[in-house]
């Protein structure tokens, strides 16, 4: 390709709007442009990224026997009301009508398009096992779209959903999507964590997702995840998910009896611990949330912290945030209280479920709101001064140097880029579709599914945000648009030009795919912009060029050789 007549500009700026290196860097190197808030054109450059990425994606998928095949876009309501998603998937999910107002939605997901197409084709187990999948623009009204290709509202998915006759069959297919997913992300160039991770809105049991690994280092961090691991037994898992056993703290207020203590004014545990003069672990905290439109109260140890989608899953929920204000006080004006935060605890509360976390369990003479302002309880025990609440559950999040459950080594903490990710779905869509086979022994069943994701757009964003320095992308050479970039120093010198020109022929005769810089640039600007795309490879044509020698460099380790001509094309020939 000559970089004349290639579409694509460069900026000299980041776009404003970009916070991470892979917006900023996909932008401003011509890869993509935005089009509306989460949405984005992928021009030339970029296509060519994601078609090598869909290429990996296809051939490992198809090795490991799945088929492809590809659905709407565009899906009817029906199908969702089936399944019961309809009325609980939130505003994520894009509701349009078409000309007949029938409800329509454009696709986040395909669990129940590809389950109606099961229901419809396989009748029989002697059909089973099946993994079907497609390669499709999904679209997600993502509260915050952001980060670029990272968490955009279309996006391209890779989607893939395996049928089974049994548990037994489930487990092999999701182990060879293991598998299959590991050798995608190996040969697209990005080291990748597979850990244990929430199975969310979309139900099941098991699941794990594949996180790249991302500099914390870096002003924002592109990771969206926390992924705590230990060193020594393996064990990973994002926040969401992850347990993690208690280094000992002291968890006896010490207090002699029960008391009510004013404390005027304060309002976090922190300020709280402070004015009472005792450690913030033998507070037992309060919080209310609003779950799908439901007051809940949680409850855990002051010096923890609540994850909240293991708070959700205890109440099977979609939708969580932290009771506002004005919410608070209506919940109290209920109970016949009239405390703000910082002064609520779960004594009188009326049409408000609580949970405890595990943590509380084993305070003693501890610290309490008891629903009066600038007042707690202290010295506090369960059963004796405060019903301990009937539900108890791990709602707190793991942090670092915390014991790994399994091992009792340290946990540590990462950040992560979820690029792809596997579920047991189970017969939760079956089930609720009627999408049953017969079975050997003559008995209907539904089958037993997985779903496996990947973010073909993210992926691409995630080898960026991995691969980058201060002059540009570094692109992996497997998912790069280009495997070598060719650059004439200057365009008025005929000898630079008619080599870099045959360089270019050979190699482009060899198949290999090459960029020349022809265009009548200052060679600072073309040399820039070789590496703001980040072609892996680079050949400089320049004054040497009268000693038959050329600057080969390698854009991944900086490394530059000077050598001939036709070394330089048997050096691109072997790679
Ligand atoms: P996340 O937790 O990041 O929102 P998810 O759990 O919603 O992801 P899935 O619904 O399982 O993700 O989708 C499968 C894959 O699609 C994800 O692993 C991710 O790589 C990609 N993906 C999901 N949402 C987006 C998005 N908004 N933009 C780009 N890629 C996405
Ligand atoms: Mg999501």
């Amino acid at each position: 390709m000559r970089m004349s007549k290639l579409f694509f500009q460069t900026l000299r700026e980041y776009p404003s709007d970009a916070e991470v290196m892979s917006h900023k860097l996909l932008v401003r190197a011509g890869y993509i442009r935005k089009l509306a808030n989460g949405v984005y054109n992928y021009l030339p450059l970029m296509q060519r990224v994601l078609k090598k990425v869909e290429t990996i994606i296809r051939e490992e998928m198809d090795r490991s026997g799945a088929q492809e095949l590809l659905m709407p876009f565009v899906q009817p309501a029906e199908l969702w009301q089936e399944s019961g998603r309809w009325d609980v998937y939130g505003k994520e999910l894009m509701r349009l009508k078409d000309r007949h107002s029938r409800e329509m939605c454009l696709g986040p997901t395909h669990e129940e398009v590809i389950t109606s197409i099961a229901r419809e084709g396989i009748q029989s187990y002697k059909q089973l096992p099946v993994n079907l999948y497609q390669i499709q623009s999904k679209f997600r009204d993502e509260i915050r779209p952001r980060f670029g290709l990272l968490r955009g509202r279309e996006f391209i998915m890779k989607d893939a959903y395996s049928f089974d006759a049994d548990e037994k069959g489930l487990d092999k297919s999701y182990e060879i999507m293991a598998e299959t997913y590991k050798r995608i992300f190996e040969r697209c160039g990005l080291e990748t964590k597979m850990v244990q991770s929430d199975s969310g809105a979309i139900g099941g049991s098991v699941s794990h997702e594949f996180m790249v690994l991302v500099n914390e280092n870096s002003e924002i961090n592109a990771g969206e995840n926390d992924v705590f691991y230990c060193t020594k037994c393996g064990y990973s898992a994002n926040s969401n998910h992850a347990v993690s056993e208690l280094n000992p703290v002291e968890t006896d207020g010490g207090y002699e009896k029960p008391e009510i203590k004013e404390t005027p004014d304060v309002h976090s545990i922190e300020e709280l611990s402070k004015f009472l003069n005792v450690a913030k672990s033998v507070i037992c905290k309060a919080i209310i949330y609003v779950i799908d439109g439901k007051y809940k109260m949680a409850l855990i140890r002051g010096d923890r912290s609540v994850e909240e989608t293991k708070l959700m899953n205890v109440f099977a929920g979609n939708e969580i945030r932290i009771a506002r204000n004005d919410e608070i006080e209506e919940i109290m004006k209920e109970s016949g209280y009239n405390a703000v935060a910082g002064f609520i605890g779960p004594r009188g509360l009326k049409n408000v479920e609580i949970v405890a976390d595990e943590t509380v369990k084993d305070l003693k003479n501890f610290v309490i709101g008891i629903n009066e302002n600038d007042k707690h309880l202290v010295g506090a025990n369960w059963g004796v001064d405060v019903e301990l609440p009937a539900r108890m559950a791990d709602i707190r999040l793991v942090e670092e140097n915390d014991k790994c459950c399994n091992c009792k080594s340290t946990l540590k903490v990462t950040k992560g880029i979820e690029v792809g990710n596997i579920f047991k779905l189970g017969t939760k869509y079956s089930k609720a579709m009627n999408a049953v086979f017969t079975d050997r022994d003559g008995k209907e069943k539904p089958f037993i599914m997985g779903c496996y994701g990947i973010g073909v757009t993210r992926t691409a964003a995630a080898a960026v945000e991995r691969h980058h320095d201060e002059y540009g992308i570094k692109w992996p050479i497997a998912i790069s648009p280009y495997t070598v970039i060719i650059v004439p120093v200057s365009d008025q010198d005929e000898q630079q030009v008619s080599v870099a020109e045959e360089i270019y022929k050979k190699l482009t005769e060899a198949g290999v795919e090459v960029l020349i810089d022809d265009r009548s640039e200052r060679a600072g600007v073309k040399l820039k912009d070789a590496d703001l795309i980040g072609i892996p490879y680079r050949i400089t044509v320049g004054k040497t060029i009268k000693d038959n020698l050329v600057e080969f460099k390698n854009r991944q380790t900086g490394d530059t050789v000077i050598i001939t001509p036709s070394e330089a094309i048997e050096r691109i020939k072997s790679i």
